[in-house]
């Protein structure tokens, strides 16, 4: 299997070096020159497995000869066993069609650490075979960051340098990037927002020279080993709920666009998805997009939600790719208009979107209302993102079950959770003692020379 640029104009590569690159020299994302399929019947197959198993199946065609099947098993096996839940990923029920599915079980108890972990160990198998040395650069918004620290904090050929909204994340979020004692781990809070960080990482990529020089490695979702890895549980969740026998529908509170390009790639390699909805908070520049073909930057407005307070999607560049039926050079092209404020999708690429994503915003009160009600009567304290998902999947809910991804654990949210509930959910005790830990973070300003010298400073080149 090999993976192309979105952007067209870089060499395919292999999934061990689209994993180590991340961001193609032409500025696109990697994805798969032809997407695997499964069988009806090897999706039915995949019921009463554990998530391990299924991860192995759904991931196995994607990843050529990089790690044979026992290597492959062995690190899929690692990356899963400290999460804090037998089945990895349960699903609960909220009401007669709809479900939640939990994603928090692991080690930072939101949605990333499935992929995180799991990434975490195939760069560490892939650089004890080759002896390299990497310096990996992350943006976040607060979960990734967290996550990316947790999966390569003390390995030994890996740098990791996290940079975040100085001021825009909680302080839950917070403590888990700043608290770790590993010499190899670097919190930045840098000055401004999140799109600011993510500009910034794209921009240190686009320099090839340093790119080189400090052989920068990529963990964001603009890694195609993240995507991959997120595709499984749509079929964990969809194989529980009768598929391939029967349909099934999902609502996933979205910023950088990842966890939803994961179920729309799930969809494609067979499984009987119906809907895909979108659901934003009021930084809804997803939902106007597919309501009305053109995408426009706005500000961004700091939420209760703020894994999902984003205005450029990163992976939404894969599914423009898709629906430019694969034509990089008009993909380059919007890119492009984009720095200067948004484009407008042409109308058969629209039209594509369209027909494969559903969306919807919930605004501020909408979050803290679903909050408030879904503990009330259903039993459930949600996180604010897992709030967005099912007000958003309320409009959605018909005969078909639907499930809503809960991203994270309404303990990482304590202050937005505790004004909208009134309670306050308490850390799992394996980490009981984060507002005890010492802190140890760097603030940087929003400039690139500056953060490329400390760079070189810290890891010595
Ligand atoms: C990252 C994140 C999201 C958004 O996911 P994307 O893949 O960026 O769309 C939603 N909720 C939480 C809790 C997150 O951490």
């Amino acid at each position: 299997m090999r993976y192309i640029s979105t952007r067209g104009a870089s060499e395919a590569l292999t999934f061990e070096q689209a994993m180590m690159t991340g961001l193609a020299r032409d500025g696109g994302l990697y994805v798969p020159e032809d997407l695997p399929t499964l069988t009806h019947a090897q999706i039915a197959d995949m019921a009463g497995k554990s998530y391990e198993e299924v991860a192995f199946e759904v991931m196995r065609p994607f990843i050529g000869d990089t790690f044979t099947d026992a290597e492959f098993k062995g690190l899929i096996a690692k990356a899963y066993a400290g999460f804090g839940h037998a089945a990895r990923a349960p699903l609960v029920q909220l009401a007669p069609n709809h479900f939640l599915l939990e994603l928090f079980h692991g080690p930072t108890l939101a949605f990333k650490d499935f992929a995180m972990q799991l990434i975490g160990q195939m760069f560490q198998a892939s650089l004890t075979r080759s002896g390299d040395r990497i310096t990996i650069v992350g943006a976040t918004s607060g979960d990734t960051g967290s996550a990316a620290i947790e999966a390569f904090r003390g390995l030994t050929n890996v740098d990791v340098f996290i940079l975040f909204p100085y001021g825009r994340v909680s302080e839950v979020q917070r403590r888990q990037m700043t608290t770790p004692v590993e010499a190899n781990v670097h919190a930045l809070a840098m000055d401004g927002d999140f799109d600011d960080c993510q500009a910034m990482l794209k921009d240190m990529f686009n320099d090839f020279a340093f790119r080189d020089e400090v052989r920068l490695a990529g963990v964001n979702s603009i890694n195609w080993g993240r995507v991959l890895a997120q595709v499984v549980y749509y079929f964990t969740a969809a194989v529980s709920l009768g598929a391939p026998h029967r349909e099934v529908s999902f609502t996933v509170p979205t910023g950088n666009f990842g966890d939803i390009f994961a179920g729309y790639i799930a969809k494609k390699m067979g499984l009987p998805i119906a809907d895909l909805v979108v659901a934003t908070n009021q930084n809804d520049i997803l939902h106007r997009t597919l309501e009305t073909g053109a995408y426009t930057k706005e500000g961004v407005i700091p939420s209760i939600s703020p894994s999902m307070d984003i205005q450029v999607s990163s992976n939404f560049e894969r599914a423009l790719f898709d629906a430019y039926g694969r034509d990089g050079a008009a993909v380059a092209a919007q890119m492009a208009d984009l720095k200067s404020g948004g484009f407008e999708i042409s109308q058969g690429a629209y039209q594509m979107l369209k027909d494969t994503f559903k969306s919807g915003r919930a605004s501020e009160e909408e979050t803290s209302a679903a909050i408030k009600t879904y503990l009330a009567d259903h039993g459930e304290l949600l996180c604010p993102h897992s709030a967005v998902g099912v007000h958003v999947a309320e409009n959605h809910l018909g005969t078909i079950p639907m499930v809503t991804l809960a991203t994270a654990h309404p303990a990482k949210f304590p202050d937005a959770v505790k004004a909208a509930s009134g309670i306050s959910a308490p850390l799992p005790p394996r980490m009981a003692d984060l507002y005890d830990r010492p802190e140890r973070v760097t603030r940087v300003a929003n400039d690139m020379a500056a953060l490329q010298a400390l760079i070189k400073e810290r890891i010595k080149v």
